[in-house]
């Protein structure tokens, strides 16, 4: 896997966004989920795979109700260092706006095929996976499901679990960065400076 895509898109020098070097990032993947105030508000939810995230842009954000089926658009694959990317992507650059590290951890994938675990790189080429989330404000399993292979769509859905709760609702009760404790409004004005 490779982040040419990535570069080609962007101009690092001005952007501020991590370059990357695809050092693998610990014993245990790491995914994160970054708020990214770009012309439409989205929430990019990404997995550590073999030395790259692997990366989908979810619109409404990630849901903690086994019932709500969120739509999850592939977007090209991100070095690992874009985990740590807290800021304002400059106007005029590829994807300009702020990003705030809403929800970051580890996961674990547990997409089984009899008594098999299915690598996760394979798990994602056939459009089914299954992995164990243990972030600051999601945990527990979650489903990513590939319903249009052309338009890249997938649903990311919440298993029916332990940590599985419809009454919860994250993504509007929890804005703030789980790094700086920061709104998007606060890390835009900070970033602009004094007015
Ligand atoms: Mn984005």
């Amino acid at each position: 896997m490779s982040t040419s895509e990535y570069r080609q898109k962007r101009d690092l020098s001005r952007s501020g966004e991590p370059r990357g070097s695809s050092e693998p990032s610990g014993e245990k993947p790491v995914f994160v989920i970054q708020k990214h105030d770009a012309s439409t508000l989205h929430y990019d939810f990404r997995l550590e795979v073999d030395g790259v995230l692997k990366s989908w842009a979810v619109p409404k954000g990630p849901s903690t109700d086994p019932s709500e089926k969120r739509l999850a658009i592939e977007t090209e694959d991100h070095p690992l260092e874009y985990a740590e990317f807290e800021g304002t992507i400059p106007e005029g650059e590829y994807g300009a706006g702020t990003v705030l590290i809403w929800d970051r951890g580890t996961y674990q994938n547990i997409t089984w095929k009899d008594d098999n675990l299915k690598p996760m790189d394979k798990a994602l080429g056939s459009g089914h996976a299954l992995f164990r989330l243990k972030g600051e404000k999601l945990s527990g399993g979650y489903a990513l499901q590939r319903i249009d292979d052309d338009e890249g769509h997938w649903l990311l859905v919440k298993m029916d679990d332990d940590e599985a709760d419809a009454r919860r609702n994250p993504v509007s009760t929890e804005p703030e960065s789980v790094v700086s404790g920061r709104t998007l409004e606060e890390i835009a004005g900070e970033e602009k400076g004094p007015s």
